[in-house]
């Protein structure tokens, strides 16, 4: 099939997913497929596999879950499934993602607290450790990986090693660094992870997936306090039945994310696609200061995924008016989404390479310049 013959999407994706896939991604969608059938149920015990491999040197201690729903469904079948009634659950939280945790497990009646730093730092071990010498309760720690509020990367490796020396049970929301960012989860101590079709790995949005050591999933019968989002009953059928999914999965999705691993390989693996979206965004950094826009946090803390920018001062600036220029060029900017700062933010995983962010870079000093709104923030 030539799938440079398929239409061009009308902008490309600069968000946090889900964000501009390959054609030939997306061409792999035009084929049914018959959810009990071994044709189907290969190709989700050849995703089930590889999700573990590109998880861990140590694949054979872990394994992995596919589950219906975005990814906040997954997030929610872990903790509702992991945390007994007994247990108690600690998030740390810098951002809207973490705290997003910390609501599920308000709302399923699940024993927790939150640490927060503020949306501008990072988590911190020292006061983690404080935490836990205080509250012998705790049983399960929840961090954001890339929390997506701001970009902002959490140290999950300095967390891990915390929460192992304490033998506490380590979840990890790698949603959106998951496959852009090289993670080992043996060696960050993790013993749970979840992710999203429609992030680093690039395929279409309708499912998570969870990767999780297998003796803790082993243990985890009759936790579940919700049934489509059990996770133990979801990774049982999967573990017995040669990759069966318990109810209707969305097989078209399934497909294509089977397709974007083939591709995220092609690349060269999670540590080419690291490289590009790294240079994606160290690309974009550069040359919106050039322009004048300030990012909101410090230059270590980034993560190369999505980079905060605070809106420029000017009276003559409107997002929703920036936002539509830029869409009419070809690019779909995204909101901001901290607390006490105008921003906007621009995601730089996807189909993106930097020959876009060039294009970006110069429709934006463009549309700047034509609206006299330069030098916004003394940059
Ligand atoms: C995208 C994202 C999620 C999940 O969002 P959904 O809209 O449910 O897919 C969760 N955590 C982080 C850090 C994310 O970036």
């Amino acid at each position: 099939m030539n799938y440079e013959q398929f239409p061009d999407n009308p902008y490309i994706l600069l968000t946090p997913g889900p964000l501009s896939a390959s054609k030939s991604v997306k061409a792999t969608m035009l084929r049914d497929w018959c959810t009990w059938d071994d044709d189907y149920n290969n190709v989700v015990q050849d995703i089930r596999g590889k999700l573990v491999t590109l998880a861990t040197k140590e694949p054979e201690k872990y394994t992995s879950v596919l589950m219906q729903g975005s990814g906040t469904f997954s997030v929610e079948s872990v903790i509702g499934s992991i945390v007994p009634g007994s247990g108690k659950l600690l998030v740390l939280t810098n951002g809207a993602y973490g705290k997003r945790i910390a609501e599920i497990a308000a709302y399923l009646k699940i024993n927790y607290s939150m640490l927060d730093f503020g949306e501008l730092n990072q988590a911190n071990t020292e006061e983690l450790e404080e935490t836990l010498k205080t509250d012998a309760d705790i049983t399960h720690i929840a961090v954001v990986h890339c929390e997506t509020t701001t970009g902002m990367l959490n140290p999950i490796k300095e967390i891990g090693e915390v929460v192992y020396r304490y033998g506490k049970v380590y979840f990890v929301d790698a949603m959106s660094s998951f496959g852009g960012i090289p993670i080992d989860m043996d060696d960050c101590k993790i013993d749970i992870l979840v992710s999203s079709a429609n992030k680093c790995v690039q395929g279409v949005p309708g499912f998570g997936f969870t990767i999780c050591k297998r003796s803790l999933i082993e243990k985890a019968k009759g936790i579940a306090r919700s049934l489509s989002l059990d996770l133990y009953s979801q990774w049982k059928t999967m573990e017995e039945q040669n990759g069966k999914w318990r109810f209707t999965s969305p097989t078209h999705t399934v497909r294509a994310f089977q397709q974007a691993l083939v591709e995220l390989t092609k690349e060269g693996g999670i540590a080419a696609r690291y490289k590009r979206y790294r240079t994606n965004q160290l690309k974009l950094v550069q040359g919106m200061k050039r322009i004048g826009f300030a990012p909101l946090l410090r230059e270590n803390l980034h993560s190369p995924i999505i980079t905060t920018f605070i809106s420029p001062e000017s009276s003559d600036y409107d997002f929703k008016r920036f936002y539509n220029a830029l869409k009419e060029k070809g690019f779909v900017i995204y909101p901001g989404k901290v607390t006490d700062y105008q921003c906007f933010r621009i995601g730089n995983i996807g189909e993106v390479y930097p020959k876009d962010i060039d294009r970006l870079l110069q429709s934006i000093e463009e549309y700047c310049n034509s609206y006299n709104i330069v030098q916004m923030n003394n940059y």
